[in-house]
């Protein structure tokens, strides 16, 4: 093997290692499946990787993933606008989503309040919530923010920035375990909590 050969096997091990879950022999194992793989195979995942960030964007209204400019959820005229549920990530709206039960909008924060990590009101799309609570006719906001203490804090928040515009806050409701993270539970207790929120 050439030092190119090695530079170029070396490289790929060392991206593959920083995603999350992939230590460095499983890093090893991955780059040699792909080493195996027949060309076509390789670069499919080459061109789904560039897809994500050149194809990919934020909804205009609601920051969920799209590849237009509004989501399939924004642009679905028999979901109802005047419900929304704010999540932390993407991921999160998608465990809801698979949980069935859900027919309002979201608002997707892409973080939570986090002042360690230097995560602040200005990063998250809180105006932007606000601007909506305020010219839509929105009735209710359900916070489905993760039971975590950054999660909880960042729910507070915003129901205090939403005091005043006249909109019923509501909380999943506690059938989640304290800590537990929305992407990981079950799509029936999801149902459960969705069903059994109660005001802010
Ligand atoms: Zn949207």
């Amino acid at each position: 093997m050439d030092t190119q050969a090695q530079g170029a096997i070396a490289r790929l091990t060392q991206e593959l290692g920083k995603l999350p879950g992939i230590g460095p022999k499983t890093a090893e194992r991955l780059t040699h499946h792909l080493l195996g793989s027949d060309r076509d195979t390789v670069l499919a995942l080459a061109d789904a990787l560039r897809a994500i960030k050149e194809s990919i964007r934020r909804c205009r209204q609601c920051f969920n993933l799209t590849e237009g400019e509004l989501c399939s959820i924004c642009s679905d005229p028999r979901r109802d606008p005047k419900v929304i549920c704010v999540v932390e990530q993407p991921r999160d709206l998608a465990a809801l989503e698979r949980a069935h039960s859900y027919r309002g909008h979201y608002h997707v924060l892409h973080g939570r309040l986090a002042p360690l990590e230097n995560m602040g009101p200005e990063q998250l799309n809180v105006d932007a919530l606000l601007r909506r609570v305020q010219q839509a006719g929105v009735q209710e906001v359900i916070m489905a923010t993760n039971p975590t203490l950054e999660g909880d804090g960042t729910a507070l928040y915003i129901s205090s920035v939403l005091t005043g515009t006249g909109v019923t806050m509501t909380r999943l409701a506690r059938g989640l375990p304290s800590g537990s993270v929305l992407e990981f539970a079950n799509a029936q207790m999801l149902a459960d909590a969705l069903e059994g929120r109660r005001t802010f």
